[in-house]
């Protein structure tokens, strides 16, 4: 379980992700939070576009010697891959953090499996996939389905006017199925008998009435990936 000073930190690591100088793509905006053990704040870091140092590496630098023994609260599971920069799991390890709380699992497949790396290193690892920003019912509504459906992946990427809350569903005996429309184009439709005011009808109706769109895909493993995106003044 996350703390109540880590869910904090994980609203200012969100808000520092979306900082004006932090471009809207193409990688996403991240935002770092390190807390000593106290649960108190030692530094901030945040991405500031491709190429930059990433939001953990950012916050490590402000920090210097106390980030040992620290806690890094992230937006999103550190990468473990050598891009243009290096791997934050290995910086964060080789700076003596001794705890991860990461808000978003890494869907691309090339930077995935930070949180993998960081615990065969031995330091504590929490998903926090629960909402950590404060979100408007209709958007609380869209989360909670997506956990519920057992969505592997709820990534949150702000831009400069909505959230994009993409859920990557890999259970195949979710409420929701994959149709084929037959124009060569697939959307999802609910079960029969599976609508139980919160499934992909009810999302819909939420996400319409924030003037929201919701598109549909299949994704892998037979189940599908939803990109749902609301304007941010709904959920500011
Ligand atoms: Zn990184």
């Amino acid at each position: 379980m996350a703390t109540p000073a880590e869910i904090a930190a994980m609203r200012r690591a969100l808000e520092l992700a979306r900082m004006p100088d932090a471009p809207l793509g193409p990688n996403p905006r991240v935002g770092c939070v390190l807390l000593d053990p106290g649960g108190a704040e030692i530094a901030e870091g945040y991405g500031r576009g491709a190429g930059s140092r990433h939001a953990e590496i950012d916050a490590l630098r402000a920090a210097g010697d106390r980030a040992v023994g620290a806690t890094a609260v992230v937006t999103l599971e550190p990468c473990n891959h050598t891009g243009r920069t290096g791997p934050c799991a290995e910086a964060l390890r080789a700076a003596g953090i001794a705890r991860v709380v990461f808000g978003q699992a890494d869907a691309n497949p090339v930077a995935r499996g930070g949180a993998e790396a960081l615990r065969a290193a031995g330091i504590e690892v929490e998903a926090a996939p629960a909402p950590a920003v404060e979100l408007p019912p209709d958007a609380e509504a869209v989360l909670a389905w997506a956990v519920r459906e057992g969505a592997t992946n709820v990534l949150r990427h702000a831009d400069a006017r909505h959230v994009r809350i993409s859920v990557a569903v890999n259970r195949t005996d979710a409420a929701l199925e994959l149709v084929d429309d037959g124009c060569g184009r697939t959307r999802t439709e609910e079960r029969p008998g599976a609508d139980d005011g919160t499934g992909l009808a009810g999302l819909a109706e939420r996400v319409a009435r924030v003037r929201g769109r919701m598109d549909a895909a299949p994704g892998a493993g037979g189940g599908f990936r939803l990109a749902v995106t609301v304007p941010l003044e709904a959920v500011s």
